[in-house]
């Protein structure tokens, strides 16, 4: 039995399309919450793990993203996770 795992920079396929028409989303955060980047108009979605885990239909690729904070990474719950 093998556990899918997914990480970040992943880009995935989800069950269902964003209203936009898009359904590429790619992972900018992992953990407890799994916040997601819709690759056609950039809207934002935070899902919990197991929910992404269930949604989560197909590994499309993976990009490098940098580890230069985002915006909402700097205002938010970074602070705990400091190196
Ligand atoms: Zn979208």
């Amino acid at each position: 039995m093998e556990k899918k795992s997914y990480e970040l920079g992943d880009i995935v396929r989800m069950k269902k399309p964003h209203p936009c028409g898009a359904n590429e989303w790619l992972i900018v955060r992992t953990g407890m919450d799994f916040r997601l980047k819709c690759q056609g108009c950039g809207h934002y979605v935070l899902l919990p793990r197991t929910k992404f885990e269930r949604m989560a239909r197909q590994l499309l690729g993976h990009v490098e993203l940098s580890r230069e904070p985002l915006p909402y990474e700097a205002a938010g719950e970074a602070s705990a996770e400091k190196d």
